[in-house]
């Protein structure tokens, strides 16, 4: 029995999904007006292995994401560049996909674009206003929390604690309460704008997702996840909305949500300069780094990243590509001696533990040493090695870190590094230093390549 902690109950509770075996998923994704950085990376890759269990669990999984590709940020990031919010938001969804495909994100079944929602977004203020949640300012369509009695449920906050909320809650000095949020904004001149029934303007940031979401599951579904920073007032605000329409509680079943992530302690922001965006990370590291990284925390838990942590990662993928590559040429005969026989139950008991990914690959490790063991007593033989093989497959199909990204594609970690101690060296002029390394990197059977973008790598 699958079960699953739900931040609405603070408890574990048995997953039934609102009919048979189909999962209704939603998750919110990114605002695209700047790179993803590692803590998204940790929400997505985390939901991606919530979701490819459930799907490998036999549960019917629609997976839908938004993209929020209008919004303040992007407006203000788009006036600061001198280009379009349009222009932008483009260019950092693309950026945002190449990411999802880099870290083997395979499991959204739909993304959802926020502009191509109006039409349901409209509907949704409309109706708010119909039943008397929202009224009208000369600046906006504004959502009335006095009137829903279950706001501030899910995050446990009293209506004032709820009006006390300023994170990216819209101020409007002629709110009828501070925790009031916008709905549909009235856009200023020169911002994008669409036509509605009250001023032109465009959505506030809370409206599309119910509007996304009630187009495609209906008015209830079973699972919405998102990063724990989101459930005040972005999520309280979304079952506000959703439940005054349809008048149907709850709205979700099972809110999830993936904890905070720091960098050595500190939480990550650009003025810090501690922010790791995941193309800065993916220019050092393979993606297999940082899904395993990310995976053998559990997704709920506070997660640190730091250098040590990462140079143990990298280690124990190096322990495994070698655990491996003694299974394939192994060639004891003889019988097996079931290794992965009562590990696979206790496999699937951990990821039926609210997805205890550590101690799934605690397990996936504790089989490796096993294993090596036998190996040096020449006694793991092939049919063993087969059966644990099959069996690492079968899981990376969930993790996809397991097994090495095909050689064709990679380059080795040793051109990585060198490439990136140019890159220093260039930074501080020292080019004579530089192109000893561009000469060591061709010894490799490598070519750098300058580009606007940073240096590209070419197999020669
Ligand atoms: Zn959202």
């Amino acid at each position: 029995m699958l079960k699953l902690y739900n931040t609405q109950n603070r408890k574990k509770e048995i997953l039934k999904p609102r009919k048979d075996k189909k999962i209704n998923l939603f998750v919110c994704g990114p605002t695209v007006y700047d790179f993803s950085h590692i803590g998204h990376a940790r929400t997505y890759i985390g939901f991606d292995v919530i979701a490819k269990y459930l799907k490998e669990s036999g549960y019917d999984v629609f997976y839908l994401q938004n993209i929020t590709d209008i919004d303040d940020k992007i407006i203000e990031r788009a006036r600061k560049t001198k280009i379009q919010p349009k222009q932008l938001a483009e260019k950092f969804q693309k950026e945002y996909f190449k990411d999802v495909k880099e870290l083997k994100i395979t499991s959204v079944s739909k993304y959802a674009k926020a502009t191509d929602y109006i039409k349901e977004i409209l509907s949704q203020v409309q109706r708010l206003m119909q039943k008397g949640y929202a009224y009208q300012l000369e600046d906006g369509i504004y959502y009335d929390i006095s009137k829903f009695k279950n706001y501030g449920k899910l995050s446990r906050r009293t209506i004032t604690q709820a009006e006390d909320g300023v994170s990216r809650i819209d101020e409007s000095k002629n709110k009828k309460n501070k925790g009031d949020f916008c709905l549909w904004k009235k856009s200023k001149a020169g911002e994008p704008k669409w036509r509605s029934p009250w001023f032109q303007g465009r959505p506030g940031w809370h409206i599309e997702d119910t509007a996304i979401t009630e187009k495609h599951f209906g008015s209830q579904y079973d699972i919405h996840g998102g990063a724990q920073d989101l459930m005040f007032p972005h999520h309280e605000a979304e079952i506000a909305q959703m439940e005054a329409i349809s008048n149907k509680h709850p709205f979700v079943k099972y809110w999830l949500h993936t904890g905070f992530l720091k960098v050595q302690g500190q939480k990550m922001a650009k003025s810090l300069g501690n922010f790791i965006t995941i193309r800065n990370f993916l220019k050092e590291n393979d993606s297999r780094t940082l899904r395993l990284l990310i995976i053998k925390n559990h997704y709920r838990s506070p997660f640190d990243y730091n250098e040590k942590l990462l140079h143990q990662t990298k280690k124990e993928l190096e322990k495994i590509d070698e655990f491996i590559d003694k299974l394939k040429n192994t060639k004891t005969k003889g019988k097996s001696q079931k290794l992965v026989y009562n590990l696979k139950k206790q496999f699937k008991q951990a990821m039926e533990d609210d997805f205890n990914t550590p101690k799934a690959i605690a397990l996936i490790f504790n089989l490796i040493s096993k294993g090596n063991t036998l190996i040096g007593q020449n006694k793991l033989t092939m049919t063993e090695a087969r059966e644990i093989l099959n069996f690492l497959k079968e899981i990376d199909k969930v993790f996809n870190f397991i097994f090495r990204i095909k050689a064709k594609d990679k380059i080795p970690s040793s051109v990585l590094s060198l490439v990136n101690l140019r890159e220093k060296q260039r930074e501080k002029n020292n080019w004579q230093k530089a192109d000893e390394i561009r000469k060591k990197i061709q010894q490799l059977g490598y070519q750098v390549e300058d580009t606007k973008d940073g240096p590209k790598i070419k197999k020669i």
